[in-house]
């Protein structure tokens, strides 16, 4: 299947990639509600934060199917399901927290928003949902 760009620097497959998905054969495929849903959360957030941070974000989680969420003890009413929320990353784990601070200062239009395994005051990933 080809990939679908949702925004300058995000691409449909980085939200629905999963290797708990793959280990268990597991189907993890948006509907077009969805991939709406992914679409406005790059438009509004994750581009806009990007650009402003001017390095990679990595998504280590992003849409999720039921049965995918059920496999990786998601909360039952997850924004994960409905392709509203991502779990991202810095590429060093140590400007996890200026990304944090940078959506609070850009005031992007969040919803939910998480520092996620927080080790030694420095979050593991960022729960971000619209
Ligand atoms: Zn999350």
């Amino acid at each position: 299947m080809n990939d679908i760009k949702l925004s300058e620097h995000f691409n449909l497959s980085e939200f629905t990639r999963s290797a708990t998905a793959r280990r268990l054969g597991i189907k993890n495929e948006v509907n077009s509600q969805h991939l709406a849903n992914l679409t406005n959360l790059c438009r509004y957030v994750l581009e806009p934060l990007r650009k402003r941070f001017g390095q990679p974000i990595y998504v280590n989680s992003g849409y999720r199917s039921q049965e995918l969420n059920r496999a990786v003890g998601g909360a039952v009413k997850s924004f994960h399901l409905y392709g509203r929320a991502a779990d991202i990353r810095a590429a060093n784990l140590s400007d996890n927290n200026k990304l944090y601070a940078l959506i609070k200062e850009l005031r992007l239009p969040v919803h939910e928003l998480l520092k996620e395994q927080v080790i030694k005051g420095i979050p593991t990933w960022i729960h971000v949902a619209i």
